[in-house]
C-alpha cells in the first residue's frame, strides 16, 4: 500500500514519544548541565602534563626534550627547559620544564604530542567546559593548569593509564636489572694483589711465598 513505511515510521516515533514520559532508556537527550552522558574511553580534548606521587613539580614526567613542541603542527606549545635536573621516576637526573604553555585556542586536538612524547608525560583530557569570557590569556594554559595526577588519568581513560602504568613499571624493571647485571659484571673484573713485576717474572712462587733458593754451580 502506498505510504504504509510513512504510517510505520510514524507508528515508532509515536509509540518512542507516549514511552519516553515512562521509560528512562526511551529518551535520547540528557537534561545537561545537571545531568552528563559518559564520555568513551578514547574521548580526547586538550593535551594535559600527567605527575606521579602527589607532588605536581617533582612528579611531573615532562623532561623538556621538546619533541612535542617541534612536531605540535599549529606550534601551539611552548617549552622553556630549566636550568638544573631533577630525579625522574627510575632517579635518574633529568631536566624538567621550567616553563610549559600551550595555546588551547589553537590547539586542534590531533594528539601528535601524545603520540611523539618518549616519556608518557602528555596525555589528553576530557574536559570540554572550557569557554571563557577572555579573548587572550584566559586560554593559554600554564604549566600549573596542564599539571593532571595519573590518579586523574586513571579516572577519564582507565584502560590507557594502567597499560602506561605497566609499560611504565616494565622499563624500571628491565633498567633496575641492567643496573644490576653492570655492577655484577665490574665486581667479576675487579683486579686481585698485583705482583711486581721483579718477583713474578722467572719466580715459580706464588705471590706472597718465600722463592727458593738459588744453587750455585
Ligand atoms: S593535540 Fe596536536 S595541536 Fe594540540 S598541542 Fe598536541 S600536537 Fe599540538
Ligand atoms: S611532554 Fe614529552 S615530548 Fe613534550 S617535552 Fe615533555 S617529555 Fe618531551
Amino acid at each position: 500500500m502506498i505510504g504504509s513505511g510513512i504510517i510505520k515510521g510514524m507508528a515508532v516515533t509515536l509509540r518512542n514519544f507516549a514511552g519516553s514520559y515512562f521509560e528512562k532508556e526511551r529518551l535520547i537527550t540528557v537534561q545537561y548541565p545537571e545531568e552528563r552522558s559518559p564520555l568513551p574511553e578514547n574521548y580526547r580534548n586538550f593535551p594535559i602534563l600527567i605527575f606521579d606521587t602527589d607532588d605536581a613539580e617533582a612528579g611531573l614526567r615532562c623532561v623538556a626534550c621538546k619533541i612535542c613542541e617541534k612536531e605540535c603542527p599549529p606550534q601551539c606549545i611552548y617549552i622553556i627547559k630549566s636550568d638544573d635536573k631533577k630525579p625522574d621516576y627510575m632517579g635518574k637526573p633529568q631536566f624538567y620544564p621550567a616553563v610549559f604553555d600551550i595555546d588551547i585556542s589553537v590547539c586542534m586536538s590531533c594528539q601528535i604530542c601524545v603520540e611523539v612524547c618518549p616519556f608518557e608525560a602528555i596525555k589528553m583530557d576530557k574536559d570540554f567546559e572550557l569557554s571563557r569570557r577572555e579573548r587572550f590569556d584566559a586560554l593559554l594554559f600554564r604549566k600549573e593548569e596542564l599539571s593532571k595526577s595519573n590518579d586523574y588519568y586513571h579516572k577519564i581513560h582507565p584502560m590507557e593509564a594502567a597499560a602506561v602504568d605497566k609499560n611504565l613499571a616494565d622499563a624500571a624493571a628491565a633498567a633496575e636489572a641492567k643496573k644490576k647485571a653492570a655492577a655484577a659484571a665490574a665486581t667479576k673484573v675487579a683486579p686481585g694483589p698485583v705482583a711486581s713485576p721483579s718477583s713474578a717474572i722467572g719466580s715459580t712462587s706464588a705471590p706472597g711465598e718465600t722463592p727458593p733458593a738459588t744453587t750455585k754451580p
